[in-house]
């Protein structure tokens, strides 16, 4: 359910580092995430991942309550290097019930361009 009229601003109200699931991590983020995190990658992959539930990459692992294991607080431990898969939500993908959840904030997309939040 994308709108190709309308960005969704971030609030950080954190929710999306909450739900049960995996954070998926694709070819190049691990080695990424583990330098950000001054870690040697092997030691990366067996202190914060696991197996997707599919079994066809990698995921990070979550705390007992769900949330993301790299969510601290409010903030992202990983923030400049963080997933394309949180990167991309909502914009570039989403699910039904979506704005139930989210708290990004509605701008129609020409403002968005205009205040250099999206590139044209
Ligand atoms: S990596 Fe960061 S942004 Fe992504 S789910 Fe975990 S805490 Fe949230
Ligand atoms: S749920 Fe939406 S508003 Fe909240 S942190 Fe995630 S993208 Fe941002």
């Amino acid at each position: 359910m994308l709108d190709p009229e309308t960005w969704y601003q971030c609030d950080r109200c954190t929710n999306c580092c909450k739900w049960p699931g995996d954070v998926r991590l694709e070819d190049g983020e691990v080695e990424e995430i583990a330098e950000f995190l001054n870690m040697e990658t092997q030691a990366f992959i067996d202190k914060y991942t696991r197996l997707r539930t599919n079994r066809s990459g990698l995921s990070l692992i979550e705390k007992p309550n769900h949330e993301c294991i790299m969510l601290d607080g409010s903030s992202c431990r990983i923030n400049p290097v963080k997933p394309d898969q949180c990167r991309g939500f909502p914009n570039q993908w989403n699910f039904e019930g979506w704005q139930q959840v989210c708290h990004a904030k509605a701008i129609p997309i020409k403002q968005a361009i205009k205040d250099g939040l999206v590139k044209p």
